[in-house]
């Protein structure tokens, strides 16, 4: 988004006194700036509409002021379009078969490549097909970026029919967990591409369509966004070019326009620039609030000690899944170590697990990594992981079996001892306290 809208917002900070007059003001301006910032008109209407009623009616939090409140309503309402949490790339069948779809240029067949490294990490080798029969080199292009990760390719250049290509590969790669298919962006006519795109939907009947757009198209995102989503059913999207001076204020028109969230987003031409997508971030970016971001943390600070009691009594009540630990984890590099957080609480002083006192940095960043390379259902289910995924989140993490099945233990004694604890020790109110 344009310097408007950080203008506005930097106005909106400096106000002292807001009343229903200031607000309309104030949501006027926001609503001129998103528009300069390629944000569909529908789209501006109904944020601004949220905007101004909720600024009008709700009280802010205590310590909070007035301004502050409006500017975290503004960005609030922005990440719920977007949806709050990150969302993943969860590969629940085998064959797990992902079909990429978008105009050419936008960053398909790169994005491929990014998507494959990405996989890679999490331990997962995925096989690609090229069905893209337009692209003059296509088939070459993906060759040579499979063959630098070793990952399988099917395609033939000599066939121009893309639907054949695609049944072909779908034999070739039936035994793999995931299938990969690049699309052609360009036909004779658009028509025809989104009539390819269609009949190749039906053949290759994916479980996930990803749509790719160029992030620097600003207002044409959504009508890409809806063609495609009339001809395939786009199950996510994928944001690309979002490195130097592209906001991707179009995205969000994109998004809003099908429905579908962003999993990813591409911010160079390198394999590795390529990051799963936070809404908080990419808001924060788009509304250039570098300087209000210490308003917004203030506004938080409430949240974060939801969120920490919300860890402590999953810790307490045994419901204790490995994302709980990660959360435990990363207070506790905020907050310093387990044993001095424990020996904070009344009543429990000599009674701190072995294993938390003994957590060392060290092993909290390892069993980090290695937890990166499960996945949110792994987290929300550690049960589930057993020696198959164990193998693969070793091999996703580079680390033996052996590390991610210490981390395992290490989850089990610390689950088992806060629930002894919990039951032992401990009423809600010490540990509210203590938050
Ligand atoms: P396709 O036609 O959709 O398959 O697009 P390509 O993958 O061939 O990419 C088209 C061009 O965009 C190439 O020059 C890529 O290097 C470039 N590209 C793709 N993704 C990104 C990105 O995230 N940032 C930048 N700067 N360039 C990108
Ligand atoms: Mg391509």
């Amino acid at each position: 988004l344009g310097k408007s809208l950080t203008n506005t917002m930097k106005k909106l900070a400096g106000m002292t006194i807001i009343d229903e007059k200031t607000i309309k003001e104030v949501v006027k301006d926001i609503q001129r700036a998103l528009i300069q910032s390629d944000v569909n008109i529908n789209l501006v209407l109904k944020l601004s509409k949220r905007i101004e009623d909720r600024s009008l009616n709700e009280k802010p939090p205590k310590g909070i002021t007035p301004r502050e409140h409006v500017i975290t309503i503004v960005y609030d309402e922005m990440v719920n379009l977007l949806g709050k949490e990150p969302h993943e790339l969860e590969i629940t069948d085998k064959p797990y078969k992902i079909m990429f779809l978008g105009l050419q240029g936008s960053g398909k067949t790169t994005t491929i490549g990014k998507v494959c490294r990405f996989l890679q990490k999490k331990g997962f080798s995925p096989a690609v097909v090229c069905t893209d029969t337009w692209r003059p080199a296509a088939y070459e292009q993906l060759k040579q970026l499979t063959e630098e990760m070793q990952i399988q390719l099917y395609g033939d250049p000599d066939n121009k029919d893309a639907v054949d290509l695609a049944k072909k590969g779908l034999k070739t790669f039936k035994s793999k967990k995931i299938i990969i298919f690049d699309t052609a962006g360009r036909h004779k006519e658009e028509k025809d591409l989104l009539n390819e795109m269609e009949t190749l939907s039906e053949v290759i009947n994916p479980n996930e369509s990803m749509l790719v757009i160029d992030g620097t198209i600003g207002q044409q995102a959504s009508e890409q966004a809806k063609a495609f989503s009339n001809a395939t059913n786009v199950g996510s999207i994928i944001i690309t070019k979002l490195d130097g001076s592209a906001k991707g204020g179009g995205a969000l028109s994109a998004v809003a326009e099908i429905g579908a969230p962003i999993k990813f987003i591409g911010t160079g031409e390198r394999l590795d620039d390529f990051e799963i997508f936070d809404p908080e971030r990419f808001i924060s970016r788009l509304l250039g609030m570098g300087d209000i971001k210490s308003l917004i943390e203030k506004a938080e600070e409430v949240v974060d000690e939801d969120l920490a009691n919300e860890t402590m009594n999953a810790m307490l009540s045994g419901k204790f899944t490995l994302k709980d630990m990660k959360n435990q984890f990363d207070m506790m590099n905020k907050m310093g170590p387990m044993k001095q957080l424990m020996n904070m609480i009344p009543g429990l002083g000599g009674n701190i697990p072995k294993e938390a006192s003994q957590m060392t940095e060290d092993k909290i960043n390892g069993y980090k990594i290695i937890m990166s390379s499960m996945s949110k259902y792994e987290m929300e289910n550690p049960k589930a992981i057993k020696q198959s995924r164990v193998i693969r989140i070793a091999k996703g993490a580079g680390v033996r079996n052996e590390d991610v099945k210490e981390l395992l233990k290490y989850y089990n004694n610390t689950k088992r001892a806060m629930k002894g604890m919990g039951k032992r020790n401990m009423g809600g109110g010490s540990m509210n306290r203590l938050m």
